[in-house]
This record gives C-alpha cells, structure tokens and sequence, in this order.
C-alpha cells in the first residue's frame, strides 16, 4: 500500500504530535524526488531505525543557482510514491511551496567554514538554501533522526553543524553512497546522461579508487590528482572542476592520506555536471 501524501503542515503536525505521544522515534528522508535506489536505501535504513518514517518531497527553489535547473527538474510523484510501497513509510510530505516559505518568509541559515570549498563556491547560494531548507524540514517534521547520503559528503555534514549549532534534536546519519554494477554512483542526473554520455561517466569512479588507492599506499596527491585529471579528460569528460583530498570530518585540505580522507571529485560529461567521493584508507 502506497503511504499517505501530506500535502500541508497541519496534516503533517497532527501525525507527528501522535507519533511523540506515543513515544515513537520519527525518522526523515530529505529528497526532492526522482526517486533512485540511493533514495530508497535512505528509507530502508530509516525503517531500521526509527518507529515511523516521513520521507520528504520538495524540490526547494533556494537552492538551485540556476532558474532553468529548477524548471528541468524531474517531478515524477506518482512513480516515487509507487516505489517507497515496499518500504512501508508512514507518510510522505510532498509540501506546497507556501508550507515551507510562507508569504514574508524572509531568515536564511548559513553554514560558514564547510561551506568554503568544493560545492560552495561553485554553486553560490546553494547551501545556504540547503541548510534553510532542512533545519525547516527538521521542525516541520519533529524529527528525532534524519538520513542523508554520502553521495552528498560536504551536504551531510553541512546539515549535521547545521542541527548541532541550532540545537535541533535531531541525529543525522550518513548512509553509503548506492552504486550501479559499473561504479558510477546513482544520481537523478544519471537520466540526462546520453549512452555515450553514460560510459563516459562511468570513468569516474574507476578512476577515483586507483586514485584511493594510490594515496593508501603513500602517494604524494598534487601528482596523483594531476594524472587522474588528464585521464579523465582522455576519457572523454569535457571540464574537472575540482579534485580534493580532504579530511572526512573537517573537510580541511590533505596533502597525502595520513588521516580518514576523503576523495572528491567534480566534473563534467556530456552537459551534465557530476559529483562523487569516495573513503580513502590512511596510508
Ligand atoms: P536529492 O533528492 O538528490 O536531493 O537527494 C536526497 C538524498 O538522497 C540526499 O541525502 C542524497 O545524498 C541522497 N542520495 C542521492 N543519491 C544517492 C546515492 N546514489 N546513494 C545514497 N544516497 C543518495
């Protein structure tokens, strides 16, 4: 049976405060929908660990930096609420724009310092419509615990500080970034992806564990992410944004993987902007 769609806050708080009465732990499931396997293993961990689940629709205007992005997104409800079935989520809130910024809405919340690097400056605006969105989301849903994906590192641990500086009780998991059989990390934006497109892709991951592994071993990363920029250029990516090595709890730049690492990377194939990382073992 699919779960019921709540559409206002009203809807949601009458099922929440219900939940709390009964001293159930509520879970959240930030999406914006286009529902993919790294998605529904959110839910699926959700389930685990928590009584009730809400998984969350809302494609959030504030942080796309581009109008023509927002327009493009897929919005496929119907299909994602088909898919959560199996899982047996409690509701899905799919809120109208005007449940989540109110005419006169006007307080932003901005992260500093994690926000410096890698997806910051390239997509101005972004986090700061992220965290907004999901320290609202958080309320709205009186959620004890939230799952996030890795697929999304610097975000997870944007919304982590976020929660922890605003004193929000909410405990953010991060959850394994779900894969295709060839590596390429599962992503809504995979579908713009033509065939070609799509092997191209499929270099990335490839080339970001013989990086990890590389670095495990020792390797200097200045000439490691020099030669895996000019391999991924050969295989047919069009820009790399950024390679990064960085430390998997401040994000702090790392010179070799002496300490839990982190590699990232950012390029794009085909039109479309892809982004992936990957744990590195300490060499
Ligand atoms: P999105 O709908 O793209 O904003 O993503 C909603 C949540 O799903 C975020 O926490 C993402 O990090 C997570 N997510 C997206 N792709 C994957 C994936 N391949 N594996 C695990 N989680 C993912």
């Amino acid at each position: 049976m699919t779960a019921p769609i709540l559409r206002s806050l009203a809807e949601l708080r009458a099922k929440t405060t219900e939940w709390h009465r009964d001293d159930e732990m509520i879970g959240v499931v930030p999406t914006m929908g286009a529902l993919h396997e790294g998605h529904l293993s959110l839910a699926q961990a959700a389930k685990e660990g928590c009584d009730r689940v809400i998984v969350t629709i809302f494609v959030n205007p504030k942080q796309f930096n581009k109008p023509e992005d927002l327009a493009n997104y897929p919005r496929t409800e119907h299909e994602d609420a088909k898919k959560l079935a199996p899982y047996e989520v409690d509701a899905i809130y799919v809120p109208d724009p005007q449940e989540v910024y109110p005419e006169g809405f006007s307080t932003t919340v901005s992260v500093s310092g994690l926000t410096d690097m890698m997806e910051g400056p390239f997509r101005p605006g972004h986090f700061e419509g992220v965290a907004t969105v999901v320290a609202k989301l958080f309320l709205q849903a009186q959620a004890d615990r939230a799952y996030f994906g890795e697929k999304d590192y610097q975000q997870l641990l944007v919304v982590r500080r976020m929660a922890r500086d605003l004193d929000i009780p909410v405990e953010v998991f991060g959850c394994p970034t779900v894969r295709e059989p060839s590596g390429l990390a599962m992503s809504s934006r995979n579908l713009l992806l033509s065939s070609d497109g799509l092997k191209i892709a499929e270099h990335m991951h490839k080339v970001m564990r013989q990086v990890a592994q590389n670095l495990a071993e020792g390797g200097d990363f200045a000439t490691l992410a020099q030669d895996a920029k000019a391999r991924l250029l050969a295989a047919g990516f069009s820009e790399v944004e950024y390679i990064d090595l960085r430390c998997a709890e401040t994000l702090e730049s790392l010179p070799n993987a002496n300490r839990p690492a982190r590699l990232f990377v950012t390029a794009w194939a085909d039109g479309v902007r892809l982004i992936d990382n990957i744990p590195v073992d300490s060499a």
